[in-house]
């Protein structure tokens, strides 16, 4: 009889796990195991936590849906913290499990872990995150084109989305523990009292990605006008808002991808459709650039490496993280982000462009506290984006954005900029001390 560890990373679903179905075709019993890593729940070189209580609780939600998942195949979830390269193995020999079933990761720190638990097991990696599979792209990661354009059309014209896998119809396993998921609070975090302004409540797991994603698609037909809505800062269906689902892989990209084909099919093919499988791509993109850059997305210089002289300002960094700065639109967005865990795509980079160009302060910082904040925190989309906002990306263009006429073009009735920062007296200060 042969048994194996199913590890859960950022894929907390059953639908298109490619590791899941492996490991259930290839053993007789599979023990599914999630690790909360401690150390994503400790501050950063900078003195930021890395994970706020946003994506805490998200985790937790969705972890919590996978159980529910699990135990209607007939299987449970074994929740631990720790180091992944130190409860593995040992659940491995408990359990005498002879492999390790997981899916892959494409950054750092997270081929330091994968590495080191492949030296005391045997651990099969599958690709579930990316939208393309990196094996069967057009050209090696190494000589993948350095410009999105490049790249999309190279992949448009030359390479296949594959299809999403079914869940198994079973996971076979031994005699398991009851699931214990510990609480935010127990963690040690405490939770901001939830905004009546944010977009959208956000609640982790594979249930509630798809039951957004039949709201978006089908109930209310929003794709059909995404080009035009994309660019909007307040409501729930300017754009998908599927990034928090995306980011912890309680959906995957491909099953997206499909479901616009579907509706394409079904209800309407037109740019607006296009442009998410667009966006998309832009994920796709950024996951090639961690992979073919390694550790270059975290340098202060970025892939290129660039000679820049960032500044070290505390007060300017900590006004910028509190919304504070004195200019208006920026200060809307970053109340927004503190207060909900959330900011627009069109708010990401002007705050962005003001911390590098106008701050002159490291990116790396920004993205720390966007890492910290964001429900939606993906290390390649955050990493390749900043590089991107700071110029030393694969876009070497300094890409400054002047906030007041973004202000006027984007929120020209100042609806936006009243929403937050009418009642400043910061609510949000009182949850600033856990993070700085
Ligand atoms: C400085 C900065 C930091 C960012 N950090 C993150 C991050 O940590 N996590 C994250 O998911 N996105 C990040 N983004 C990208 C983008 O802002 C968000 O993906 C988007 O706002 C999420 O909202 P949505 O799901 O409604 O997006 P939609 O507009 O509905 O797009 C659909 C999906 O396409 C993908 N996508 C869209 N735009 C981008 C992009 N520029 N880069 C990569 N993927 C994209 C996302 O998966 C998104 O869910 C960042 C952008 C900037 C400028």
């Amino acid at each position: 009889m042969s048994r194996a560890i199913l590890w859960f990373r950022n894929d907390l679903r059953l639908n298109d796990n490619p590791a899941l179905n492996a490991a259930v075709r290839e053993c007789d019993e599979v023990v599914p195991v999630y690790v909360l890593d401690e150390r994503y729940l400790e501050r950063d070189r900078w003195g930021i936590r890395r994970t706020g209580p946003y994506r805490l609780k998200f985790l937790l939600e969705s972890l919590y849906c996978l159980s529910e998942c699990l135990r209607d195949k007939g299987s449970r979830l074994i929740v631990l913290k720790g180091l992944p390269e130190g409860e593995l193995p040992r659940l491995a020999k408990e359990y005498g499990c002879s492999r390790i079933y997981a899916s892959k990761e494409y950054t750092h720190e997270e081929i330091k872990v994968e590495k080191a638990i492949d030296e005391a097991c045997d651990v099969q990696f599958y690709h579930s995150s990316t939208l393309y599979d990196p094996e069967q792209l057009p050209f090696a990661i190494n000589q993948a084109p350095d410009v999105f354009t490049a790249f999309r059309k190279r992949v448009e014209r030359y390479a296949a989305v594959p299809e999403p896998l079914s869940p198994p119809d079973e996971i076979p396993g031994p005699e398991l523990p009851d699931t214990h998921i510990p609480s935010v609070e127990s963690l040690g975090f405490k939770m901001p009292p939830a905004d009546e302004r944010a977009v959208l409540e956000f609640k982790g797991g594979a249930m509630e990605a798809h039951s957004r994603l039949d709201h978006y698609f089908w109930d209310t037909e929003s794709l059909s006008s995404y080009k035009e809505t994309r660019n909007g800062l307040i409501g729930a269906d300017y754009s998908s808002k599927f990034s928090p689902w995306l980011a912890n892989g309680s959906i995957s990209a491909r099953t997206i991808y499909y479901e616009v084909e579907s509706y394409e099919a079904e209800v309407e093919a037109n740019q607006s459709t296009y442009w998410l499988k667009f966006e998309l791509l832009w994920r796709a993109y950024f996951r090639l650039v961690a992979m073919r850059y390694g550790r270059r997305i975290f340098f202060p210089g970025g892939i290129q490496d660039k000679a820049v002289d960032w500044k070290e300002d505390k007060v300017a960094f900590s006004n910028w993280c509190a919304g504070t700065t004195g200019d208006d639109f920026v200060d809307a967005n970053m109340r927004e982000l503190l207060l909900t865990g959330f900011m627009s795509n069109r708010g990401r980079q002007n705050v962005a462009s003001y911390l590098v160009h106008r701050l002159k302060q490291d990116w790396r910082k920004g993205a720390a506290w966007f890492e910290s904040l964001l429900v939606d925190y993906d290390v390649c989309s955050n990493y390749g984006n900043w590089m991107y906002a700071a110029g030393v990306g694969n876009d070497p263009r300094d890409r400054i954005f002047n906030t007041g006429k973004q202000a006027s073009m984007y929120d020209s009735d100042g609806a936006y900029r009243q929403l937050w920062l009418k009642e400043h007296e910061l609510a949000a200060a009182a949850f600033i001390e856990q993070y700085l």
